[in-house]
C-alpha cells in the first residue's frame, strides 16, 4: 500500500483540521430532525457572515463544479450574450457551460500568468451593449493569480450586467462581499481556503439573479442543477429538495465557525501574510514566480516556474515520496510549466510554510539543482517579523 504523505499542501482539497474532522464524525441525523434543521440554518447563517452578505445563500450538495454549472443552467437563455473573462484554466472551462446552456460567448482573455484589466472590461461592455452576463474567476487557482473582481464588478453594475463569480478558492483568501463587489452569483467551495472537506457548493445569490432565473421562459426546476429548487424548498419552507450530505454539512459548519472565531479579516490576512512570505522564500532561492506581477499573485497558493533542467514529476515525486510533502503541479494546459506551493486553511501558517520550503530545497538539492539549504526558509521566516499567531 502506498504510504500517505505527512503533509498535504496541495491546491485543494487541502488538509482538514482535527476539530472539523471530529465534528464531521458525529452521528448522522435524519435531515428532518429538528436538530439538523437548526444546524443547517446555523450553517447558512455562518456562510452569510463569511461572505459578508445580506443576500440569500444556498448550499448545494455537490462539489463546487455543481454550483458553477447550476449558475449557467439556471441563468442563461438561448442567445444570451455572456462576457467570459479568461485568465486561466477555470475561466476557459466556463465557456463550455455557456455553450452547453445556449449562451453566446464574448471572450476577453489574457495570458494565463496575467490578470484581467478592468478598463478592458469597460471597453468590451461599451462595444457590446447587448451583453447580459459577465463571468469571471476571482482566484484562478491553477495560475495562482487573482483578478480585480471588485473593480470589474463595479463596471458590470454600471452597465446593468449580471455577474457570475467563481470564488471557489477566493472566499476566505481575501475579504469580499457580494454587495460591495457587485457579485450577483458567487460560487465557493469548502475545500480551499476555508479548510473543509470537498463535496459542497456555497452560493450567494442577489435579488437580481433570482429575478433572471424566475423570469426565464422555462425556469430550471425539478433538477439537481436547480438553484431555484432551493428557494422554493429551503429558503421559503425550510424543507429540502433531497437529502443533504449530512456529515459534510457538519464539517462545513465547523470550518465556517472557526473562520469566524478567528475573524474573517484575520483569516484572510493570515493567508495574505503567508503567501507573501512564501514568495520571498521562492525568490531568495533564485526561482521565478509564475504570475507576471507580484500584485496579482494569489493568496491560496504560490505558482513557481519550473526551473530549467528540473522535471516536474521528479521534483514533486521526491517531495512527496521521500520527504512526505504533497504539493500540486500545473493543471490542464499549465501542466509541466509550473508547480504550486500550497498555503490554504490550516496550511496558512509558519510551521507548514517552513516545512514546505525546506523540503522543496532538499528535493531541489537531490536533483542537483544549485541551492544553498536554508536560503528559502530563511527568507520566508524573515518576512514574518510581525506575525502574532
Ligand atoms: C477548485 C476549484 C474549482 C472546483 O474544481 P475541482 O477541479 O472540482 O476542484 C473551481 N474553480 C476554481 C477556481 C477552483 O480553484
Amino acid at each position: 500500500m502506498k504510504a500517505w504523505p505527512r503533509m498535504t499542501l496541495a491546491a485543494g482539497p487541502v488538509e482538514v483540521d482535527h476539530r472539523v474532522l471530529r465534528d464531521q464524525s458525529r452521528p448522522v441525523l435524519y435531515h428532518y430532525d429538528p436538530a439538523f434543521i437548526e444546524l443547517f440554518e446555523h450553517t447558512c447563517e455562518l456562510l452569510r457572515k463569511v461572505y459578508r452578505t445580506q443576500y440569500d445563500v444556498v448550499i448545494m450538495q455537490g462539489e463546487a463544479v455543481l454550483g458553477l454549472e447550476a449558475a449557467a443552467a439556471c441563468l442563461f437563455s438561448p442567445g444570451d450574450k455572456v462576457l467570459n473573462l479568461v485568465s486561466g484554466v477555470f475561466g476557459k472551462w466556463f465557456e463550455d457551460y455557456i455553450f452547453k446552456y445556449g449562451g453566446e460567448t464574448i471572450e476577453l482573455a489574457v495570458p494565463y500568468n496575467d490578470a484581467v484589466d478592468p478598463e478592458d472590461v469597460r471597453k468590451k461592455l461599451r462595444e457590446n451593449p447587448a451583453i447580459k452576463f459577465l463571468s469571471v474567476v476571482h482566484s484562478e487557482t491553477p495560475s495562482a493569480t487573482v483578478n480585480p473582481v471588485k473593480e470589474i464588478g463595479a463596471i458590470a453594475k454600471e452597465h446593468g450586467v449580471i455577474t457570475i463569480v467563481d470564488t471557489v478558492s477566493g472566499l476566505g483568501g481575501e475579504v469580499l462581499s457580494p454587495e460591495e463587489w457587485g457579485i450577483d452569483v458567487a460560487i465557493a467551495g469548502p475545500q480551499k481556503c476555508l479548510g473543509g472537506p470537498p463535496g459542497l457548493s456555497l452560493l450567494s445569490i442577489s435579488p437580481a439573479a433570482w429575478e433572471v432565473m424566475e423570469k426565464r421562459e422555462s425556469p430550471v426546476r425539478g433538477s439537481f442543477l436547480s438553484i431555484l429548487d432551493w428557494k422554493t424548498t429551503w429558503l421559503e419552507k425550510r424543507t429540502f429538495p433531497y437529502t443533504p450530505s449530512v456529515s459534510t454539512v457538519y464539517a462545513l459548519e465547523s470550518a465556517l465557525a472557526q473562520a469566524l472565531e478567528e475573524g474573517i479579516e484575520n483569516f484572510a490576512g493570515r493567508h495574505a501574510t503567508i503567501a507573501r512570505a512564501c514568495r520571498q522564500g521562492v525568490k531568495a532561492l533564485g526561482l521565478e514566480l509564475w504570475p507576471v506581477r507580484e500584485e496579482i499573485a494569489g493568496t491560496c497558493c504560490t505558482g513557481v516556474i519550473l526551473p530549467d533542467g528540473v522535471d516536474d514529476t521528479e521534483l514533486r515525486g521526491l517531495m512527496r515520496d521521500r520527504y512526505g510533502v504533497m504539493i500540486s503541479g500545473g493543471y490542464g494546459e499549465l501542466a509541466g510549466k509550473l508547480f504550486r506551493l500550497g498555503h490554504m486553511g490550516m496550511a496558512a501558517h509558519p510551521t507548514q510554510l517552513a516545512a514546505q520550503m525546506a523540503m522543496l530545497e532538499r528535493s531541489l538539492a537531490d536533483l542537483k539543482w544549485p541551492v544553498k539549504l536554508g536560503t528559502g526558509v530563511g527568507a520566508a521566516m524573515a518576512a514574518l517579523d510581525d506575525w502574532r499567531g
